[in-house]
């Protein structure tokens, strides 16, 4: 079997569910992955992120919610204090307005991250618990199925960033399997550093054609090693917060024609209008051939509210779940 569609899309949905299953491909790790796609910096994003987490911190991140906690909520929940006191007294300074940092609580409060009380015209806080150490690696993997020359010259200065500027613990790069004997990938200018993963959708499973270099996120490169610890930590809780699975908040799963099939022990979205593996561009409020679910959908055989669109939106939301409860 090759990859699903012809779009990338497909493959790294695949992928990421390979990579729930199966991360690491090349050592014996307890580590639980928590996976996510498209997720970077603004200078940089990537197909599919790997959070390595250690399993008894992720189970002690759940009491901070599903939803990821942006920078500013991390900033009080890693300071609070064990023990109530004006916020002001309790954080470090921001190096902004403080009355930022003031409507932070509240979200944070809202959130029910924190804990807040009000002492005359002072708003105090207390951790509901030690904001814990969760995050042990994060691996970069660009996927490519078919790595010809031209992919690989437009993927190779990406890498070579990634390299240089060392935000991942690991680059890699996943591509089809071919099953030739030296992986096509091989003989492209990809730079040493970055691992190279052949694909077989018909486990699925990879091999390392090429181990990857460890990279050290804790140096100063063209990102200080400050700046990269908290972006690190941005992009993890960005990971644990959507997973893979939230494409298809974006997608049009409430067409009558949406879709998701089996590929590789991975949901993929299918059109049956097209009758293809739709990308999650072409599904979207423009395309021309979009049809809302028939009302009586939504009354006959779908008792719980909305139709079968509304019905894989939980069952992807379910299964994110479950994979965070390991
Ligand atoms: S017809 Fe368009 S909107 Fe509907 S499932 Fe297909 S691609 Fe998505």
């Amino acid at each position: 079997m090759t990859y699903p569609g012809d779009a990338e899309f497909g493959f790294e949905l695949v992928t990421c569910r390979w990579a729930e299953r199966a991360w690491p491909p090349d050592r014996e790790t307890d580590a639980v992955p928590v996976v996510a796609r498209q997720l970077g910096t603004q200078r940089r994003r990537w197909d599919t992120v790997v959070v390595e987490a250690d399993p008894d911190a992720l189970d002690a991140r759940a009491q901070f919610g599903e939803r990821a906690l942006d920078s500013d909520l991390l900033h009080i929940v890693r300071n609070a204090p064990a023990e109530w006191a004006w916020y002001r007294d309790a954080l470090p300074d921001p190096g902004y307005p403080w009355r930022y940092v003031r409507a932070a609580v509240h979200r944070a409060d809202d959130r029910g991250v924190v804990g807040t009380r009000r002492r005359g015209n002072r708003i105090e806080i207390r951790r509901i618990a030690p904001y814990p150490d969760w995050v042990r690696r994060i691996v970069a993997v660009e996927n490519k199925p078919d790595l010809d020359a031209s992919a690989a010259r437009a993927l190779a200065d990406q890498l070579d960033h990634d390299v240089h500027t060392a935000l991942a613990d690991e680059v890699w790069v996943a591509t089809a399997a071919t099953g030739a004997t030296v992986e096509p990938a091989l003989l492209e200018d990809l730079p040493v550093e970055a691992g190279v993963l052949a694909l077989d959708f018909a486990g699925p499973e990879a091999t390392v054609a090429w181990h990857p270099a460890t990279l050290d996120p804790t140096s100063d490169t063209s990102m200080p090693a400050d700046e990269k610890a908290d972006k690190r930590l941005e992009i993890a809780e960005r990971a644990y917060g959507s997973g893979w699975r939230s494409y298809v908040e974006t997608m049009r799963s409430d067409c009558r024609w949406f879709e998701l099939r089996d590929r590789a022990d991975a949901f993929v979205p299918w059109c049956v209008a097209k009758s293809c593996h739709q990308t999650a561009a072409a599904c979207s409020g423009s395309c021309p051939e979009f049809q809302p679910e028939p009302p009586a959908w939504r009354t006959r055989g779908w008792p719980i509210e909305g139709g079968p669109g509304k019905g894989i939106e939980r069952l992807l939301a379910a299964r994110r779940e479950r994979r965070r409860r390991r």
